[in-house]
């Protein structure tokens, strides 16, 4: 009997994670994107690279491994018609009420906390960059179903946006730690 394999290191999650969502038509760098734009609305400090960086760091992530596994391969085997009943469809027509996608979205985004979520619902409602590639990929006649992996990547995104104004919030408090060190002294 072949033995199964469930272990996976960060380096194999965010390895496979890649792998994934390239077969999937998605670019890191275009959810890093997305980060950006939201981010750079409240400080000018934050720079493209930084988001890149927190983009490959999430998806490192147990969690985001797994519900990144399980999404495409929920929205693969719609495009394949495999499921059974009313489900089927519901997937395949990315109904708007249908709402698992967004719990899936919300568990990714609640890693960053209340504002990682917040911030997800911004990108949720406002469908940025390759956010609407993916959504009117799902709804033209090009029959490829992202109802899953839309809202993931929009989560990916949410937690970056979140992470880098965390560690700018970090470095800014260090700073400012330092000048009132100097001056005690
Ligand atoms: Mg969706």
């Amino acid at each position: 009997m072949i033995k199964p394999k469930l272990l996976y290191s960060r380096k194999d999650m965010l390895e496979e994670n890649l792998r994934i969502l390239r077969k999937r038509g998605v670019d890191y760098r275009k959810i890093a994107e997305i980060a950006f734009n939201q981010q750079s609305k409240y400080s000018d400090t934050i720079n493209l690279e930084d988001c890149e960086d927190s983009v490959l760091k999430i998806l490192s992530l147990r969690d985001v491994f797994h519900i990144l596994l399980l999404g495409a391969e929920i929205d693969r085997l719609t495009e394949e018609e495999k499921f059974e009943g009313p489900i089927q469809d519901i997937l395949a027509h990315d109904l708007g009420v249908f709402g698992v996608d967004e719990i899936l979205g919300l568990a990714v985004a609640g890693l960053f906390g209340v504002i990682g979520q917040t911030n997800f619902g911004d990108i949720d409602v406002n469908k940025p960059g390759i956010i609407k590639e993916l959504n009117d990929h799902g709804t033209g006649e090009h029959k490829a179903c992202h109802t899953m992996l839309d809202d993931i990547v929009g989560a990916i995104a949410a937690a970056a946006s979140t992470r880098v104004a965390q560690m700018s919030m970090e470095e800014e408090a260090q700073r400012d730690l330092s000048v009132t060190q100097e001056k005690l002294f």
